[in-house]
């Protein structure tokens, strides 16, 4: 599932590739996806585009009349800029034709993602949502009063997209990891000196994925269909039985509110 690094990468380069392109056609292929948009998704005909914003998992681009147009790419949905002509993979749900016969087309066999053409004002989606884990107001103090609230362990906290907004199960495993925290110990509970490096080890974990296109598992691939290749790099999730890079004792599993937690019982407290 793209989290907050994966979503970055196609921000990004949609926002080189699309930035300032009018959408002359649409073709709309209506299919059950998640959400009801609430204007019908022909009205992106004839705008153009002017900016690509990113919130947690959210895509938001914006229109030249006001609207944004909002996507998210559930589990295993793709938005793939593809040339004139170039073959169509199945599952396509909404192809975008831009002003040079390029397209934008939404991709998405399992059907968990979202598009909605929203009215101009603030996006009710994100209304509720958490900092961006990203936004340079997260801070440490931030995290602090935000830690200081839950009830939850550490690792539903980060799974909260209300509290900080972009984080999912892979990140969240390997941050608590970076900062050597149990991800069984209540939010609450975090001692006031790990809390600057709880913040760190998020920044840091995303930064560094960012900078290699994301983790690709079997789905992910960017707007132009490249993997990202952060797999390599993770210390802890989905490696069951390895040894831990930091202390050498076997990575564990266990199952927190139906999710699968990756790490090391050696050197997380
Ligand atoms: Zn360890």
């Amino acid at each position: 599932m793209p989290e907050l690094p994966e979503v970055e990468t196609i921000r990004r380069g949609l926002a080189r590739l699309v930035t300032g392109r009018r959408i002359e056609g649409v073709d709309h292929r209506p299919a059950r996806l998640r959400g009801v948009s609430p204007l019908p998704l022909d009205r992106l005909a004839d705008r153009r585009i002017e900016r690509v914003d990113r919130h947690g998992k959210f895509l938001l681009v914006r229109l030249d009349d006001a609207h944004t147009f909002l996507v998210h790419l559930g589990m295993t949905g793709k938005l793939l800029f593809a040339a004139p002509g170039s073959p169509e993979p199945p599952h396509i749900h909404l192809v975008l034709s831009l002003d040079d016969d390029e397209e934008l087309r939404f991709i998405d066999p399992r059907r968990f993602g979202m598009l909605k053409l929203l009215p101009p004002g603030p996006v009710a989606d994100t209304a509720h949502y958490g900092i961006d884990a990203l936004d340079a107001g997260f801070t440490e103090a931030h995290l602090a009063s935000l830690l200081g609230g839950s009830r939850a362990p550490l690792k539903a906290f980060l799974l909260d997209q209300t509290k900080i907004a972009g984080i999912g199960n892979i990140y969240a495993c390997e941050a608590l990891w970076r900062a050597g925290l149990s991800p069984r110990r209540l939010a609450r509970n975090t001692p006031k000196r790990k809390i600057g490096p709880l913040r760190d080890a998020i920044v840091a974990t995303l930064n560094d994925s960012l900078a290699q296109g994301g983790t690709s598992f079997n789905d992910y691939v960017d707007e132009i269909g490249r993997p990202g290749t952060f797999l390599t790099a993770l210390a802890v999730f989905q490696r069951e039985g390895a040894p831990c890079p930091r202390c050498e004792r076997a990575v564990a599993r266990l199952v927190q509110s139906n999710r699968s937690t990756f790490y090391c019982p050696g050197c997380q407290r």
